[in-house]
């Protein structure tokens, strides 16, 4: 056990035991590293580990949200429904870590407090919250872009009486709904998968819905040994196809615009994908220029709001669900659901606008809006995440002349191809901010960065340099290059977390890459190719 004085010296710190975390360690031990990994939980697995609410599953197919990088792992491993549950891929990221045995360089229940760079040795000082000092060259972060939750500032809060859970802090013991009155407040995808799950067995549900957001039905369903068969005899062309699609996922793109068609042509694309076609982010794909054209992306709009009128008996309580014209289609993460909608038909089901009826406070014994008081047993916050800066701007991160990270950032992120940040050598960062990242499949796109930073490394120790920088000017015009694609879609319109339109104060700037997953990745193995293009090494 090391005192509060002895540093621990590794080659990489890497921060955070998730997909990330767990993947770099993998990359770094092959190339003859040592490092470690520092994990704030009390277990590995990250979002996995930390949203263990119920109904809590991924929205990319299992078949695609996993590891490609062992061949034997994709055929070992067993997922049991199209969208496994979230207790499934915590097992399979435990798996992993045995499987590699990657265990005995993680460290548990250590969050990380500081990191100085040293301009002199060149190396990261990293520090815990318990006082534990560990030096390295270099220093990943894969802290996560959806790992700090937002905790609402409504009046009494702490005031509640009754059980308080938070989405992304859930109780690893079984919570008991029955009987009681719930409220759930937000309607973002947390919400969305909980709320038909606690539907059926409250005695009352109340759901506070500031936004109404856009969801499609996941048209989920268990895995047969014959579907399982026929990917895994073909998986690495679906890996492949999965690399071509611009977000990491194959999703079966349709190129023609949603101007050209005829208006029942248009409808049976959305209906195919609404319905067959596997459901989930499809409908994202109908046509070319949901997500560039307003008139194409209000077709979209429209179909889903049809649907909501024809599933959602009251017609009022359709409509507060239906989502509002300032919201464009597919600009903030889409929902996929199992049953969201049908489960407002529900008598034990009610829906509260809080955008027309703001939340005033919580009381000892529910929570008053603006018009009407709630008597509750249980809250719920699914109020979601300080979304991809959030876990970097907590730690106190320190480069060149003791520069700030976050005096940096305070006008937004800056990156150099999401990977690294001038001013901060040795540093990189798994899908942060100007990378496809929230956008793409995530665990392929941390492939990419994790392969990416390994062979990166790689060239500056055959080199014999000691650092590794992003150069200011190469940033500047990545950072401007993110801004002018992201500009020529409908994306920044929408008030999403995106843009960090969730968090009171945080500058508003689109965070993620948009141009895609293959054209992204081309530019970073063009830069690699160039010898780095845009880093400096010395
Ligand atoms: P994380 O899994 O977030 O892990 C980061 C870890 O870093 C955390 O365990 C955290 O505790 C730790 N950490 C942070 N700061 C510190 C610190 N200072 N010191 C020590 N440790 C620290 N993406 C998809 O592509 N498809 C999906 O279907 C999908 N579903 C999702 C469902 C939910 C409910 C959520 C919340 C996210 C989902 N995502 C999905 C996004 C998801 O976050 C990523 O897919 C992926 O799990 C991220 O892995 P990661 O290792 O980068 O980060």
């Amino acid at each position: 056990m090391a005192t509060s004085n002895s540093k621990q010296k590794f080659d990489a710190v890497i921060v955070g035991a998730g997909f990330a975390g767990l993947y770099q360690l993998y990359c770094l031990r092959k190339i003859g590293l040592t490092a470690r990994v520092l994990e704030a939980g009390e277990g590995i697995g990250g979002t996995w580990f930390w949203n263990c609410y119920p109904g809590a599953r991924c929205d990319v197919e299992s078949f695609d949200y996993s590891y490609s990088f062992s061949k034997e792992l994709e055929q070992e491993w067993e997922w049991s429904e199209r969208y496994a549950p979230q207790g499934e891929i915590l097992r399979y990221i435990n798996h992993v870590a045995d499987r590699f045995d990657l265990r005995k360089d993680i460290q548990l229940n250590t969050r990380v407090q500081q990191a100085i760079f040293n301009e002199t040795t060149n190396c990261w000082t990293v520090m815990t919250e318990s006082g534990e000092v560990f030096e390295s060259t270099f220093c990943i972060m894969a802290t996560g872009c959806l790992s700090i939750p937002q905790k609402p500032s409504i009046n009494g809060l702490d005031s509640f009486k009754g059980e308080l859970y938070f989405s992304n802090a859930w109780p690893k013991e079984t919570v008991h709904f029955a009987g009681k009155r719930v409220g759930v407040i937000g309607t973002g995808s947390s919400g969305v998968q909980m709320v038909p799950i606690i539907a059926e067995q409250a005695a009352h549900l109340t759901v506070f819905q500031r936004t109404a957001n856009y969801s499609v039905p996941a048209q989920n369903e268990p895995v047969s040994k014959e579907l399982a068969r026929e990917v895994k005899a073909h998986y690495e062309e679906r890996r492949a196809r999965g690399r071509e699609a611009i977000t990491g996922q194959y999703l079966s793109a349709n190129e023609v615009s949603a101007l050209e068609v005829s208006s029942e042509e248009r409808q049976a694309e959305f209906e195919f994908r609404w319905r067959g076609a596997g459901g989930g982010f499809r409908m994202l794909r109908a046509f070319s220029d949901l997500l560039r054209d307003k008139t194409a992306n209000k077709y979209a709009a429209e179909f889903i709001a049809s649907k909501i009128t024809n599933i959602v008996q009251d017609p009022a309580v359709a409509e507060v669900l239906i989502p509002k014209p300032d919201l464009p289609f597919g600009t903030k993460r889409l929902c996929v659901d199992t049953n969201y909608y049908e489960t407002f038909n529900r008598p034990n089901v009610e829906l509260v606008d809080i955008k027309a009826s703001p939340i005033k406070e919580i009381t000892p014994h529910g929570l008053c809006t603006q018009e009407r008081e709630f008597e509750l047993d249980m809250i719920v916050l699914a109020t979601g995440f300080d979304a991809m800066t959030g876990a970097l701007m907590r730690i106190d991160i320190r480069g060149i002349g003791d520069k700030r990270l976050k005096d940096k950032w305070a006008e937004g992120p800056r990156t150099y191809l999401g990977l690294a940040i001038s001013g901060f050598p040795n540093m990189f960062v798994i899908t942060g901010p100007g990378s496809p990242s929230v956008l793409s499949n995530m665990v392929h796109s941390i492939e990419t960065h994790a392969d990416w930073i390994t062979a990166c490394i790689s060239r500056i120790r055959e080199r014999g340099y000691a650092r590794v920088e992003a150069d200011g000017n190469a940033e500047d015009k990545w950072v401007d290059h993110v801004n002018e694609v992201a500009n020529r879609t409908l994306y920044p319109v929408g008030n999403s977390w995106y843009v960090g339109a969730n968090i009171p104060g945080k500058p508003r700037i689109f965070m993620p890459y948009v141009a895609g997953v293959p054209a992204y990745r081309k530019i970073i193995e063009e830069v690699a190719q160039k010898d780095y293009d845009g880093f400096v090494f010395s």
